[in-house]
């Protein structure tokens, strides 16, 4: 019957994209890549190549999953856990090409077979995770662990495997895993159609602007930026500005035209929310039903009682008690901020009420006026490829990372910058960093990798192949792409994320690199934005794009002061946006769950000044109902507590690039991924307990 149903889908899906029934031999998923470095030949790799593959690796995967089964002899780590550790690799190969590009580089078709694959994906998963017979093995090794002489990592991904069969079900009974099975199938579909309108929402808009003083204020390169836009629309000698963020962003800061502000502002903030047919709000409330009926099935209260579980904050509680103290301390900051835009507003004569789409334009005026500091002042010294040249800079320094920038390695898009990585004369992996926005990407920034560290059966060294993808501020007609502060401190985040992959030493797949729990996998990656505007680092970097000068000590010690600035606003925004998903995750009963009035409700009951909207209304939350945030958003600021705190190590010593501590990082964060306890990890580099000190001064909210 099962094998039935399978050949069932497999036909359906056959039919659907017209696929041949035979399997093709030119399909570049079934050979050996002979690129340099084994990276995907993403120029061989055709849309029509993923589901033949997908389905070959499933089956693939059933057959080794079956063989550990059969296997006569006692479970034991080697054969069952480790079996499955080396399971699926078909499977790995074509999910993480897949996976990537759907995100940085997708298209209707890929996004057609998203959609297809998510319930056979889903399928596959489960019949792993509720697998009767596998889980018996898997818990009798669990059981007698201390029969076996295991490594400390071994330890941990046995530990880690067995949580993970209770926690996706397979201690249930047959009844529940059949409900489970559906709950998870539905789920994975709800998160596709999630981000699919998100992107269809996001292109759909265009503020088009044809007259030359509607362009009032907007500095020269979003000017030009804009009016090739328009030209790539076929809108010659117009302007045209989307709600893609950097985009969107400058235009809140410099123009004078406030209807366009409040034009381009609500378009973004209405995302998802426009009762069309790319609305996400019942898709919203279905899945957070789904995510509790799941909980519950697994005996958690809510969903995120059930998903804090294996972070290190543990319980919802002690996620609200953090969000609760940054939020007290955070408000009156933020309507002192207000209350000071609204006094410009008032000094200049205008009639009116601060409003969210001000509070970029007059925060911009009181950076001006206070620090004589803007983003067009500082974007000159931020050449993309400057920015890049601090991130090697600050990796050689710390860790002596040399990066080579090589042509003749595969790319999936043209602007794809490829790199290997080196230390010590030996290979230590490869880096692709994609930077500007297209309509083929998703917003956001993020990393991931083509591989993963890990070792082979034999113990050889599996490398890395790690992709870094932003939206930064694209080059324009007549000048490079020149970054703000904060993109600039977006490129040191993702590339903190990089070299937790990079330098991962371990052996097992599933612990390795960023395979952390939520709350702890920001540590490496935000760490990374203090070395970006320290003045030792910008005095490197930071050169004016067409003279070659090194930023002025002047703007230097600017950018230092105003660093404290418009916390208040950064931080509730930000809070706003985790309390929010924490309050939907600890619903416990979602019949009459209306997320327009459960937002107001919620952002009401803490009190959120209607100056400022959450960083990520509910319907535009990507992080939360598509991406593996849920419950987690939090994770940000937790992990903020430990990078603070961690970098105090540095400073303490005087020179933030001290070899010690840079080495201790690397050898008891860094290259250790999840092969041991996040907390355990952090005092083993520190020496002490984290301290939440360093996080309040570094917002001024002290
Ligand atoms: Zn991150």
């Amino acid at each position: 019957m099962k094998k039935f149903f399978i050949l069932l889908i497999i036909t359906l899906i056959s039919i659907s994209f017209g696929f041949k029934n035979e399997v093709k031999n030119d399909n570049p998923f079934f050979t050996a890549w002979n690129t340099p470095f084994q990276v995907p030949p993403f120029e061989k790799i055709k849309a029509e190549h993923y589901m033949p593959a997908y389905l070959k690796g499933f089956e693939e995967q059933k057959k080794e999953i079956k063989a550990i089964i059969n296997n006569p002899k006692e479970p034991t780590f080697e054969n069952t856990i480790r079996e499955l550790e080396y399971s699926g690799d078909l499977l790995n190969r074509v999910s993480r090409v897949f996976g990537s590009l759907n995100s940085a580089n997708t298209n209707d078709t890929l996004q057609k077979i998203n959609k297809e694959l998510a319930p056979i994906a889903s399928k596959s998963r489960d019949d792993i995770n509720l697998n009767d017979s596998l889980f018996r093995r898997v818990k009798s090794v669990y059981d007698n662990r201390d029969k076996f002489k295991l490594t400390e990592e071994e330890k941990k991904v046995l530990e880690d495997t067995y949580k993970n069969f209770i926690r996706s079900g397979a201690a249930l009974s047959a009844d529940d895993k059949l409900k489970l099975r559906k709950i998870n199938e539905e789920l994975s579909m709800l998160s596709v159609q999630f981000g699919q309108n998100l992107l269809a929402e996001t292109n759909a808009f265009r503020l088009v602007v044809d007259k030359k003083e509607d362009l009032a204020g907007l500095p020269e390169g979003a000017i030009t930026q804009a009016a090739s836009s328009a030209k790539a629309m076929k809108m010659e000698g117009k302007w045209v500005f989307t709600i893609q963020y950097p985009i969107m962003e400058q235009f809140l800061k410099y123009s004078d035209k406030r209807d366009l502000r409040q034009k381009l502002f609500t378009a973004y903030f209405m995302k998802g929310d426009n009762d069309n047919d790319h609305d996400n709000k019942t898709i919203i409330s279905r899945i957070a039903r789904l995510r509790l009926d799941r909980s519950r099935l697994l005996g958690y209260n809510s969903y995120a009682g059930f998903a804090l579980e294996r972070n290190m904050a543990k319980t919802p509680e002690k996620v609200f008690e953090l969000l609760g103290q940054l939020w007290k301390a955070a408000l009156p900051v933020a309507k002192e901020e207000a209350k000071a835009q609204q006094e410009i507003i008032n000094r200049e004569g205008s009639n009116f009420k601060l409003e969210p789409w001000d509070w970029w334009y007059y925060t911009e005026k009181i950076k001006k006026e206070k620090y004589d500091l803007s983003d067009e002042l500082t974007r000159p010294y931020f050449k993309i490829d400057n920015v890049m040249d601090g991130l090697f800079y600050v990796a050689n320094r710390l860790y002596g990372l040399e990066f080579n920038r090589r042509t003749d390695i595969p790319k999936y898009q043209k602007d794809v910058n490829t790199f290997e990585v080196r230390r010590d004369g030996k290979h230590v992996g490869i880096l692709m960093i994609d930077n500007y926005p297209r309509s083929s990407k998703r917003s956001g920034a993020w990393c991931g990798a083509f591989r993963g560290q890990s070792r082979d059966r034999n113990g050889n060294m599996i490398y890395p192949i790690v992709t870094m993808v932003t939206n930064s501020t694209p080059p324009s007609a007549d000048k490079p792409s020149l970054l703000t502060s904060d993109e600039a401190s977006t490129l040191f985040h993702e590339f903190g994320h990089a070299l937790h992959q990079l330098l991962s030493n371990s052996t097992y797949p599933s612990v390795s690199g960023t395979s952390v729990p939520r709350d702890f996998v920001e540590l490496p990656s935000q760490i990374m934005e203090h070395w970006a505007l320290e003045p030792e680092v910008l005095k490197v970097y930071a050169k004016h794009y067409k003279t070659g000068e090194i930023i002025p000590h002047e703007i230097v010690r600017k950018i230092d002061m105003a660093s404290k600035f418009n916390t208040g606003f950064i931080t509730i925004e930000y809070l706003a946006a985790a309390l929010l998903d924490m309050e939907y995750h600890t619903i416990t009963d979602t019949t009459a769950l209306n997320i327009r009035s459960f937002e107001k409700a919620t952002l009401d009951k803490y009190g959120l000044i209607p100056e400022i909207k959450p960083r990520y209304r509910s319907t535009y939350f990507n992080h939360i109902w598509a991406s593996g945030y849920a419950a987690g958003y939090y994770s940000y600021i937790w992990s903020e507590i430990l990078d603070a705190d961690a970098f105090q190590a540095f400073k303490e010593t005087g020179d933030i690039f001290n070899k010690d501590v840079a080495a201790r990082f690397e050898k008891e964060i860094l290259s250790k991924g999840g092969t041991r306890d996040p907390h355990d990890m952090y005092v083993k580099f520190r020496g002490k307990e984290p301290s939440i000190d360093a996080l309040l001064e570094n917002r001024g909210l002290k």
